[in-house]
C-alpha cells in the first residue's frame, strides 16, 4: 500500500515532490538502487539527517514536508562528489538543488539556522568576482550573525596553511556574471 502524501499548508492537490525535482533537475533518481555508494562518500554525511540516498527514499515515497524541511538540502555543499560515485549516475547535488529552490518558494523554514546567509555571502563574492573570495565570505558572514568567535580556529589555520588570498582574484567579463545574478535575491529576505 502506498504511504500517505503529506501536504504543505497551501500546497494544491495534486503536487507531486518527485515529479517537481524531475522538472527542475533533469534527474530521473527512480533508477536508484539505494547501494549507499553515493552516501559513503560524501564528506558531510554525519551531520546530515537523511543520507543521500535517503532523500532519493523520500522522494520516491512523495514524502513532501520531510524532504524539504531536512537539514541534508542544505548541509549539501554540491561537490558531486555522490553523483561520481553513483554507479546509476545519479546527479544527486542537481536533486539537493531543485530541493532548496522549492523549499525557499514555499517558505519551509531553512533546516540549518544562518546557512542561507552563508550561502548568500558565497553568492555575493561570485556576483562581485566571478569567483568566490573565502576570506571576505568569512568576514561578511561574522559581520552578518555577529558571532566573531565560532570557527576562529579553523579560520587561523587556513591563514597560516595560506588558504585565504588576502585580494579576490576576477574573471575578465564580470558584467556578464552580473548579468546572471540580476534579481536573484528578490523576494527571499525570509528565509535568512
Ligand atoms: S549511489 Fe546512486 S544508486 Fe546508489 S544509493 Fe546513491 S543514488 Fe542510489
Ligand atoms: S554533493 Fe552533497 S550529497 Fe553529494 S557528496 Fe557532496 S555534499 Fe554530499
Amino acid at each position: 500500500m502506498p504511504l500517505p502524501i503529506i501536504r504543505l499548508p497551501g500546497q494544491k492537490t495534486g503536487f507531486d515532490i518527485g515529479v517537481e525535482v524531475t522538472r527542475r533537475s533533469g534527474v530521473d533518481f527512480n533508477s536508484c538502487l539505494h547501494c549507499r555508494c553515493c552516501a559513503s562518500g560524501c564528506p558531510f554525511v554525519e551531520a546530515m539527517d537523511y543520507h543521500p540516498h535517503g532523500v532519493i527514499r523520500l522522494l520516491q515515497f512523495k514524502q513532501t514536508e520531510q524532504a524539504l524541511s531536512c537539514a541534508t538540502i542544505w548541509l549539501c555543499v554540491g561537490c558531486h562528489t555522490c553523483s561520481m560515485a553513483c554507479p546509476m549516475a545519479i546527479d544527486i547535488a542537481a536533486i539537493m538543488d531543485a530541493l532548496r529552490q522549492i523549499a525557499l518558494e514555499r517558505q519551509v523554514p531553512v533546516a540549518e539556522p544562518g546557512i542561507l546567509g552563508f550561502h548568500r555571502e558565497v553568492l555575493n563574492t561570485v556576483a562581485r568576482y566571478g569567483r568566490t573570495h573565502k576570506l571576505e565570505i568569512m568576514l561578511r558572514y561574522k559581520v552578518r550573525t555577529r558571532d566573531w568567535f565560532s570557527d576562529m580556529d579553523v579560520g587561523l589555520k587556513m591563514l597560516a596553511k595560506r588558504k585565504l588570498d588576502l585580494m579576490p582574484s576576477r574573471v575578465k567579463n564580470i558584467a556578464k556574471i552580473k548579468h546572471l545574478f540580476n534579481g536573484l535575491w528578490e523576494g527571499r529576505s525570509h528565509a535568512d
